[in-house]
C-alpha cells in the first residue's frame, strides 16, 4: 500500500510507477474479460491516479479505452481516441496497440473502411516490431474484420491457422474468441458439425478461466443451437447461465451508477458542509445550537434524499429482472410443452412401428422355416436381422424417451447379482466368440448373496457396457469385476468395472460420447452400426440409481467403465439361492475373496444368444421379478414332448397377428384357439381348459389388463402372459401386479418368444 500515494507532494520513481500500475493494469485486463466492469474501471482509475509519467499514463488510458470499446461507451472512447492520437512513438507497439483499439472502436461504430485502414497500419509497425503475439491479436481482429464484412472463407481461413498458434503462445483469451468466431463462420457456411464443435470448446475454455464477456455470447449462442435441436432443457439451462452473466453485468453497472450517484451526494454534501461553515464563521456569536439544528437538517434532508434515489434504483433494477424472468418463465413454458408434443409423439410413434414390425419380422421366421432356396435365405436372413436391429432401436428410444420424461420407476427387490452377472455373460457369451473375445468374471465372495435393489436397471446398463466392450474389441479380453467397495448397516456399496483391451476411445470424445445420438465419428456407425444411445440410457439410469459412471480410456488402449452404486440388504437370507442351479464346478480361484470366472469354459446354460453385433440384447430375457415365487425352489424344464401337447389361447384383436403367431406356435406343435377381445378370453377361460394364455392389452370390448382381472378371480394358477408393446405410461410393475406372469414385448425376437413360453411351462415345486 505504500505505492498508493496521492498528491503532489509525494514523488514516486518512475520504474515504482511502472511496475504498480502495470500490475494494476493486469488486474483490470483480467477483470475485463471476466465482465467485472466496475472493478475494471476502479482498477484503471487507480492506474491513472499513479501514473505520473506520460507514457504510464497513456499505457492506462490504453486499458481505459479498451473498458470503453467493451461497455459500448463509443461517445468516451472517441474521446479517449482524441487524447491519445499523439501520445506515442510511431514506431512503438504501444502505438499498434492503440491502432487495434482503435480499430475495434471502428467496427463497433461499423465504420469498415476506418477500421481497415486501422489494421493495415497496425501490420506495418508489427512487421519491424516482430511481437509474434501482437501479431497474432492483430490477425485475429483481421478475421473479425472480415467476418464483418461477409468475407467468410478468408476468415475462415485465418482463424484456423491462427488457432493453434493461440492455444500454442497461451493466449486462451483469444483462442476462446477465435473459437467463437470460428462457430460463427462454420455456422454461416452450413458445416454445422464442427461449428458446434467450436462452440463447445470455446464455452470450455472460457468457462475454464471466467472470461464471462465470451460466455455471455456463447451461452446465448449454444442455447439458441440447443433449442433448434430440440434439446429444450438444456437449451434452458444455457439460458439460464446466460442470464445470470446478463444480470451480474447489469447488476455491476447499477452498482457503479449508484456509486457514482454516491459520490455525487458526497460532493454535494462536503459542499454543503463547507458553506455551513462559512456561515458558521459568518454567525460566530449568534444561536449556536440554531446552527447546529440547520447542519442537522440539511444533513437529515440529504440523507433523505440518497435513500430515495437508492429506492428508485433498486425500484428499477426490480422491474427489469420482472420483465426479464417472465420472459423465462415463458421460454421454460413453450420448451417444456414442446418436450411433452417430443416425448408423446416418440411414444406413440414406436408404439404404432411394433405392430407392422411383428408383420416383418413373423413373416420373415416363418418363411425361414420353409425350407426356403439358399439365395432365398440369405435374403430372407438379412430381413431378420434388419428387423431385429430395427427393434432394438425402437426399444432404445422408448427405454430413452422414459429416462427423459422421468417415466421410469426404480424397484427394491432381493435378488441375487452374482447369478445376474454370470446370466448375462452367458447370454453375450456367443457375440463374444464371434469376435474372438474372452469374457472374465471377477466376482468378489464377500458380496452378501441377496441384495435389494433394481435387478432390471442393472442388468440392462450391464448388458449395454458389456455389450460395447464386445463390439468394439477384436481378438481380446473383457474383464467384469465386481467388487464391495463399502459397507453400512443394512446397505452395501458395489463397485462395477468392465474393461476391454479394443480400441478405446479419444480423449476429446470421452465426454461427448455419454451425450444421446453420439458416437466417436462417422466411421464408428459405418463400421459397427449402432445409434449412440446406450451409453445416454447408461448414464441417465446409473444416475437414476445415484451413482456416477467414469471412464478411461486410450485409442488402441482399450476402455474401462466404473460406476458404483448402493444396494440395501434384505432382512434376511432365506430366498432361493440362483447360485445353485449354475454348474460352476470348473471355477478358478485365483484368490481367497475373489471368484474368476472365464464364460468361454464354464458356464453351461444353453446359449440362447439372440444378441447379434449390431443388436443390444434388451433386459426383457432376465425382467421376470425375483418376488414372484418365494420359498426354496426346484425347477422342472418342460421336455419338447411335453411342449407339444400343450393348449395355448391368443388374445388378440389384429387379424395379421393372429394369424402370424398361430402359424408360428403350430410350426413347433402347439395347439393353438383364438379369442378376439378381452371379453371372449374371459369366456373361454371360463369354458375349456387351456395350458397358458398369450394376452394382447390394447383391443376394443375388453383390453388384456381388464381380461386378466377376471381371469384371476376364478383362476390363479394357469400362466398369463402379456404379449405387448410397454409403452411410456404404463409400468412393467403393474403388469405384474395385476397378475401376469410375464411380459414379451411386441414384436418379438423369436428365440425370446419360445424360451419365454418355455419358462412359463416350467414347473416350481415348493420343497
Ligand atoms: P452405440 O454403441 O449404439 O453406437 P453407445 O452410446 O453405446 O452407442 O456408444 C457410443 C459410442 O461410444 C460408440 O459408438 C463408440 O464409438 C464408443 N464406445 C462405447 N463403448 C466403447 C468401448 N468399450 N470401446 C470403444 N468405444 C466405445
Amino acid at each position: 500500500m505504500q505505492y498508493f500515494t496521492y498528491g503532489q507532494e509525494s514523488y514516486v520513481s518512475k520504474p515504482t510507477q511502472q511496475r504498480v500500475v502495470d500490475i494494476i493494469l493486469d488486474k483490470a485486463q483480467v477483470a475485463l474479460q471476466k465482465a467485472n466492469y466496475s472493478e475494471a474501471n476502479d482498477l484503471i482509475d487507480g492506474a491513472i491516479e499513479i501514473a505520473k509519467d506520460s507514457t504510464i499514463y497513456a499505457e492506462a488510458q490504453l486499458v481505459k479505452l479498451s473498458y470503453y470499446n467493451q461497455t459500448g461507451q463509443l461517445q468516451k472512447a472517441q474521446t479517449t481516441i482524441d487524447q491519445l492520437a499523439h501520445s506515442f512513438d510511431q514506431t512503438s507497439t504501444d502505438y499498434a496497440k492503440f491502432l487495434l483499439l482503435k480499430s475495434e472502436f471502428f467496427m463497433n461504430s461499423n465504420l469498415l473502411k476506418e477500421a481497415e485502414i486501422a489494421i493495415s497500419e497496425t501490420q506495418i509497425i508489427l512487421a519491424q516490431a516482430r511481437d509474434t503475439d501482437m501479431s497474432s491479436i492483430l490477425q485475429l481482429q483481421r478475421a473479425e474484420l472480415d467476418l464483418k464484412v461477409k468475407n467468410y472463407s478468408k476468415a475462415k481461413e485465418t482463424l484456423e491457422q491462427l488457432l493453434p498458434t493461440l492455444i500454442n503462445s497461451k493466449q486462451f483469451y483469444a483462442a476462446a474468441k477465435a473459437q467463437l468466431d470460428l462457430f460463427r463462420v462454420t455456422s454461416i457456411t452450413g458445416e454445422y458439425l464442427i461449428s458446434k464443435d467450436y462452440l463447445i470448446q470455446s464455452i470450455r475454455l472460457s468457462e475454464k478461466y471466467d472470461f464471462n464477456t465470451l460466455l455471455k455470447d456463447s451461452y446465448l449462442l449454444y442455447s439458441e443451437l440447443l433449442k433448434e435441436e430440440e434439446e429444450f432443457e438444456k437449451s434452458i439451462t444455457y439460458l439460464e447461465r446466460y442470464t445470470v452473466i446478463y444480470n451480474e453485468e447489469t447488476t455491476a453497472a447499477q452498482n457503479t451508477a449508484s456509486i457514482n450517484e454516491f459520490n455525487k451526494l458526497i460532493k454535494e454534501n462536503k459542499a454543503l458542509t463547507v458553506s455551513n461553515n462559512e456561515k458558521t464563521q459568518k454567525l460566530k456569536g449568534n444561536d449556536a445550537s440554531y446552527i447546529l439544528l440547520c447542519i442537522f437538517i440539511t444533513l437529515l434532508s440529504l440523507l433523505a434524499l440518497s435513500l430515495f434515489k437508492n429506492n428508485k434504483l433498486r425500484a428499477k433494477s426490480n422491474q427489469v429482472l420482472e420483465v426479464k424472468n417472465s420472459a423465462l418463465i415463458d421460454e421454460r413454458d413453450r420448451a417444456k410443452d414442446a418436450t411433452k408434443i417430443k416425448t408423446d409423439f416418440l411414444s406413440t410413434i414406436t408404439h404404432e412401428l411394433r405392430t407392422p414390425m411383428y408383420a416383418v419380422t413373423g413373416l420373415t421366421h416363418l418363411l425361414l422355416e420353409k425350407d426356403p432356396r439358399n439365395d432365398q435365405k440369405e435374403h430372407l436372413e438379412t430381413l431378420q436381422s434388419s428387423g431385429e436391429y430395427l427393434l432394438s432401436l425402437i426399444d432404445n428410444i422408448l427405454d430413452f424417451n422414459k429416462l427423459e420424461a422421468n417415466k421410469v420407476e426404480l424397484e427394491t427387490i432381493p435378488f441375487d447379482l452374482h447369478k445376474r452377472v454370470n446370466d448375462i455373460c452367458s447370454s453375450l457369451k456367443g457375440q463374444a466368440t464371434d469376435r474372438n473375445n474372452n469374457l472374465h468374471i471377477h466376482y468378489d465372495d464377500s458380496i452378501p448373496s441377496r441384495l435389494q435393489g433394481d435387478p432390471v436397471k442393472i442388468s440392462q446398463i450391464l448388458i449395454n457396457l458389456i455389450g460395447n466392450a464386445i463390439k468394439f474389441t477384436k481378438d481380446g479380453d473383457i474383464q467384469i469385476r465386481v467388487h464391495k467397495a463399502n459397507n453400512r448397516t443394512g446397505k452395501c456399496l458395489i463397485n462395477f468395472e468392465i474393461e476391454d483391451n479394443g480400441k478405446g476411445i479419444s480423449e476429446e470424445k470421452q465426454t461427448a460420447i455419454f451425450e444421446n445420438f453420439t458416437q466417436e465419428g462417422s466411421s464408428t456407425t459405418r463400421e459397427y452400426g449402432g445409434t449412440g444411445l446406450g451409453l445416454a440410457i447408461v448414464k441417465n439410469l446409473v444416475t437414476l440409481m445415484g451413482g456416477d459412471i467414469h471412464l478411461k480410456s486410450k485409442v488402441n488402449g482399450g476402455s474401462k467403465f466404473s460406476f458404483e452404486v448402493w444396494f440395501e440388504l434384505p432382512d434376511s437370507n432365506k430366498f432361493y439361492d440362483e447360485n445353485q442351479h449354475l454348474d460352476i464346478s470348473e471355477n478358478k480361484r485365483t484368490n481367497p475373496t475373489t471368484t474368476e470366472t472365464n464364460i468361454n469354459n464354464v458356464l453351461k446354460t444353453p446359449a440362447n444368444n439372440t444378441a447379434n453385433s449390431s443388436t443390444k440384447m434388451d433386459e426383457n430375457k432376465l425382467q421376470k421379478p425375483e418376488t414372484a415365487k418365494e420359498g426354496v425352489l426346484n425347477e422342472k424344464q418342460a421336455t419338447p414332448t411335453e411342449l407339444s401337447n400343450k393348449k395355448i389361447l391368443i388374445v388378440e384383436d389384429n387379424k395379421i397377428n393372429q394369424m402370424i403367431t398361430r402359424k408360428i406356435l403350430e410350426g413347433k406343435n402347439f395347439s393353438c384357439e383364438v379369442a378376439n377381445n378381452g371379453e371372449e378370453a374371459v369366456q373361454a377361460a371360463k369354458s375349456k381348459k387351456y395350458d397358458l394364455i398369450l394376452m394382447d392389452i390394447h383391443m376394443p370390448i375388453k383390453d388384456g389388463k381388464q381380461a386378466t382381472i377376471e381371469i384371476r378371480t376364478f383362476d390363479r394358477e394357469i400362466p398369463i402372459i402379456a404379449l405387448t408393446a410397454v409403452t411410456i405410461n404404463e409400468s412393467e410393475k403393474e403388469f405384474y401386479q395385476i397378475g401376469f406372469d410375464d411380459i414379451i414385448p411386441k414384436p418379438f425376437k423369436m428365440d425370446e418368444f419360445f424360451e419365454k413360453i418355455q419358462k412359463a411351462f416350467t414347473n416350481y415345486e415348493v420343497l
